[in-house]
């Protein structure tokens, strides 16, 4: 095997077959390539259950992402995987596109030990630095959170909690610096009340979604603070709240009727979603969305339906809310910040 192979030549060649590269070099990932970035495997790096995912472009970049971490091609995913140094993966990787046999045997999930006390301490500690560098939303510093809110049609809300308004956060994408944005962070908690991560929202200096590929990002969260359960508790609450998926669509639900309402993030968390004690009832302003090949009823709908009646198991109330009007032409859903949106433009009329 020539001694001149180099990370480009090896990207180079391997693009279009990380597919059968991974499988061969870590096969525990292999589950998460049937359906690439659609399945969530346990993660082979930090074990956190269902956590992990391979890109949907995965055969081209071999990369994949976990809430611990982000690999953004496969040289670096299967080295993480098999706890092998840059020089034995890249040589693996380029024996197995000679054709030739591997010379090391790759790591299963079951016999790797990684020392996860430590990476959820580093976690923690890089979540509480974001958090601490963050601004009162009421300071003038945050003058660009309210623009932001009012550009997306809502009003100032009174006693939101668990927002705070952040200067300048670092936005990385496939592992990589892009730039730094101002934006906003909420507080995800747990059922019991203590904070798990943070979800960001990426600002333009103008005051809009910042110009990058993904404006909202959740944080790594320690393995041992699942998210299952949590959601972002943007009011206060007595024994009613409701519940939405977005942080706007939440704040417009508020807006509409007075209740409390609670974002969970996605329609994932919202399914799997947990009331703290005291809660007797919950109104779930799920989100209408176009039916797909894994959510035939549509995800929004789904999920709601999925905590409704879970909830009623539990003896806590509960009732879902589905926008009244149809999904507009072109459109894959609509969310109670749309109607909203109709309701205001009714009004100016
Ligand atoms: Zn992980």
């Amino acid at each position: 095997m020539s001694k001149s192979i180099c990370k480009k030549d090896v990207k180079a060649k391997a693009a279009g077959m990380w597919d059968r590269i991974i499988r061969t070099l870590a096969p525990s990932i292999s589950p998460a390539l049937d359906r690439p970035g659609l399945v969530h495997i346990d993660c082979p790096m930090h074990g956190g259950a269902r956590d992990f995912r391979v890109y949907r472009d995965v055969v081209d970049t071999g990369g994949g992402v976990c809430t611990c971490g982000n690999w953004p091609d496969g040289i670096a995913l299967i080295g993480a995987v098999n706890d092998w140094t840059f020089k034995d993966t890249l040589s693996e990787i380029g024996r197995m596109i000679l054709g030739e046999k591997p010379e090391l045997t790759p790591v299963c999930r079951e016999t790797r030990k990684r020392d996860t006390a430590r990476e959820d301490a580093a976690i923690r500690q890089r979540l509480m630095a974001l958090w601490n560098g963050g601004r009162s939303i009421k300071s003038d510093e945050a003058r660009l959170f309210w623009i932001y809110l009012m550009g997306r049609g809502l009003k100032p809300p009174r006693n939101l909690q668990s927002v705070r308004f952040h200067p300048s956060m670092a936005y990385y994408e496939k592992g990589e610096l892009v730039g730094h944005f101002p934006g906003f962070m909420a507080c995800v908690m747990a059922p019991d009340g203590t904070p798990v991560t943070i979800h960001r929202t990426f600002l333009s200096e103008d005051g809009r979604k910042a110009p990058v590929e993904s404006p909202k990002k959740l944080c790594p969260h320690a393995s041992y603070r699942p998210l299952q359960g949590a959601a972002i508790r943007l009011f206060p609450a007595m024994d009613t709240i409701a519940v939405a998926e977005g942080i706007e669509t939440a704040l417009a639900v508020t807006e509409m009727t007075g209740i409390p309402c609670w974002a969970t993030v996605t329609a994932g968390l919202m399914a799997e979603f947990i009331p703290p004690p005291g809660i007797k009832r919950v109104t779930i302003f799920a989100d209408k969305d176009s039916p797909s090949k894994f959510h035939p009823s549509g995800h929004g709908q789904e999920a709601a339906k999925a905590l409704a009646e879970r909830l009623w198991k539990c003896g806590i109330q509960a009732g879902v809310e589905l926008p009244p009007s149809d999904i507009p032409e072109g459109r894959k859903g609509i969310d109670w910040l749309d109607v909203l949106e109709g309701v205001n433009a009714l009004k100016a009329a």
